[in-house]
């Protein structure tokens, strides 16, 4: 099975234009919540990806933000270890998305921000944990130690972006990492080829929104463009992506394949608006794979 450990949030969107600059003020539209959280999301991708059964420990506040949110992940067919809070709200995230597809987002991260080393629920019967950075750094290097031990595969995707202390990466068996993300980690400016062949993980993957995706298995790279679609919100795009690759390798798939299956996967989730509730169904990704 696969074991997501990571964040859960309430999505607060509002479209616009544009996106305000600071001190501005934009009037925008449409106002509506949606189940997010990069963990969450991922959790609900890898599931809907018929994969092995997906299990996630996640925080939630004792709140009413809180029953959308697990509503939303056992509906997708979640196995749920949840951690209530009493001292923390939900995690909630406050997403301005412009006609443009581009968005800015801000996380007020509450209960996520409780989750500890210990939380982590028994290993036995997991084949891969999927890790974040939107819980505390602390338990996440902990968690993925754990399930080295365990003999666990470790694929963390490395988002929010911030440098990774030696301890954690030493513990990750396949890195998923944007642009932003890889210049973080690999501190060095300049080349994309060169920062993925320094990265001290066996696997790499870089994804590069509409341009697809690059990934060093050893020392071999493998190469997935993304599939064209015409992109109104790409929120979720790499949650997506990250569980449906995950989902794809715990299932026995080969890199080259997985890749793939997160390419097309991720690209319909581009096509529907929210975070979860643009995942798309496998039966679609299925016909886009094969079309
Ligand atoms: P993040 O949103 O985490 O920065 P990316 O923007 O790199 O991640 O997108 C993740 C993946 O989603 C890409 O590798 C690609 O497969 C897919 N994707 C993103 N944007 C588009 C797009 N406009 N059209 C098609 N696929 C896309």
């Amino acid at each position: 099975s696969v074991l997501v450990a990571g964040s859960a949030n309430l999505d607060y969107v509002v479209r616009a234009e544009r996106i305000p600059g600071p001190g501005e003020t934009v009037l925008g539209r449409d106002f509506r919540t949606f189940p997010g959280g990069k963990g969450a999301n991922q959790a609900v991708a890898a599931a809907r990806a018929g994969a092995a059964p997906t299990r996630m420990l996640l925080a939630l506040g004792d709140d009413a933000l809180a029953v959308p949110v697990e509503a939303s992940l056992r509906a997708a067919g979640v196995e749920l270890d949840i951690r209530r809070q009493h001292a923390h709200a939900t995690g909630v995230a406050f997403i301005c998305l412009s006609d443009g597809a581009e968005n800015a987002i801000t996380v007020a991260p509450g209960a996520n921000t409780a989750l500890v080393a210990d939380d982590l629920p028994d290993l036995a019967g997991v084949d891969t944990l999927l890790l974040q950075l939107e819980t505390p750094l602390d338990a996440v290097a902990a968690w993925a130690a754990r399930a080295r031990e365990a003999g666990v595969r470790v694929a963390l995707n490395a988002a929010p972006a911030r440098a990774l202390p030696e301890a954690l990466l030493r513990n990750v068996d396949v890195l998923i990492v944007n642009e932003g993300e890889l210049a973080m980690i690999d501190g060095q400016a300049g080349d994309l080829i060169g920062a993925l062949q320094r990265l001290p993980v066996p696997v790499a993957v870089v994804t590069l929104g509409a341009a697809g995706c690059i990934a060093r298995e050893g020392t071999q790279l493998h190469l997935q463009p993304a599939f064209p679609v015409a992109a109104v919100d790409t929120t979720a795009a790499g949650d997506t992506f990250c569980g449906v690759l995950v989902a794809a390798l715990a299932q026995g798939e080969a890199l080259p394949a997985a890749m793939r299956a997160a390419a097309a996967a991720s690209a319909l989730a581009c096509t529907a608006l929210g975070a979860q509730s643009s995942v798309p169904a496998h039966a679609d990704v299925e016909t886009l794979l094969l079309g």
